[in-house]
């Protein structure tokens, strides 16, 4: 018996990322996990991956759907069902930060939906669709929000960071909810993490590794001095999704994030240099 066995993982998002990570931990422990995403190549390596972190190919399921459709995400449920009977665990992972070309106060409306669509709408959707079904198995839900949710400002990206806000209050208000039935809902808040992140903002490879070695060399950025890697983060997922280790976490978001959320600007800085002696 390894940690998961017997468990049957749903987890958004999982074609890259944070989410690729987190499906080859599940893997590694024994679970019955159901990845998806719109990308069928990705997803079909990320397979691969888990099989070879020592997953049994009956215990990786695939579904290639966009998860802003609602019948993506009824696709997503039901194969899941299909195959392993049951779910136990919900992993909210999928999101993005897009741009247009405007910024700030600036930023357009279609940009409004497309990114609560995504980072907070699907959660919503895909936690009352499994609702009765996570009931029945007292299951654990982790959703993936961000420090850009708050309490600092985030203006260049206001609907990002507000749909990872609304995210974090939902995930209080669920838990609550849901713990009367046995279902435990905790929040993963990552800071910077080297991901397809940045890519999908339709920003090259070049600029996503020129800001994040601006970022990692600024202890006002990052004081760890390093950006995180997706398995620091999906270790943290699996962490919350385990009954066993983390059963009186409720309604909480749990931040990795280097040390960034902790840093006002002059804090950073040495207050000798500051006050030049
Ligand atoms: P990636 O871009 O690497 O991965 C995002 C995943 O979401 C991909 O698997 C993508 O799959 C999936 N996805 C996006 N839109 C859709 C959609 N419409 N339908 C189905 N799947 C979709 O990003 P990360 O791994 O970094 O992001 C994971 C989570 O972590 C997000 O919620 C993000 O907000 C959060 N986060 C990330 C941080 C970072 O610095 N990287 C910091 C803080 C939070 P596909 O392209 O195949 O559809």
């Amino acid at each position: 018996m390894t940690r998961f066995s017997g468990k049957s993982v749903i987890i958004t998002g999982s074609s890259n990322g944070i989410g690729r990570a987190t499906a080859v931990l599940f893997a590694r422990y024994g679970a019955q996990v159901t990845i998806t995403g719109r990308d069928s190549d990705r997803l079909e390596v990320i397979g691969q991956k888990m099989l070879k972190a020592g997953g049994l190919p009956e215990n990786v399921n695939v579904v290639v759907v966009n998860l802003t459709d609602s019948d993506g995400q009824d696709q997503i449920i039901q194969s899941t069902l299909n195959r392993f009977g049951k779910i136990d665990v919900l992993i909210n992972n999928a999101g993005a930060n897009f741009m247009d070309g405007t910024m700030n106060t600036d930023q357009s409306i279609d940009l409004y939906h497309k990114t609560f669509r995504i980072n907070f709408q699907a959660v919503v959707e895909m936690i009352k669709k499994t609702k009765e079904h996570l009931i029945k198995t007292k299951g654990e839900i982790v959703n993936i929000s961000a420090i850009a949710a708050g309490p600092q400002a985030m203006p260049m990206a206001p609907y990002y960071a507000a749909s990872k806000a609304a995210l974090d209050q939902y995930t209080r208000c669920v838990a609550v909810d849901l713990i009367q039935y046995g279902v435990r809902v905790n929040s993963v808040s990552p800071g910077v993490v080297t991901t397809g992140f940045m890519n999908a903002m339709g920003l090259p490879d070049q600029i996503q590794e020129k800001a994040e070695a601006f970022m990692a060399s600024r202890k006002e950025c990052i004081p760890a001095g390093v950006c995180g890697k997706p398995e620091d983060i999906a270790e943290l997922i699996v962490f919350l999704a385990d009954r066993k280790r983390a059963s009186y976490i409720i309604g909480q978001s749990i931040v990795a994030d280097g040390g960034s959320s902790l840093v006002a600007g002059m804090h950073a800085h040495d207050l000798k240099d500051m006050l030049g002696l």
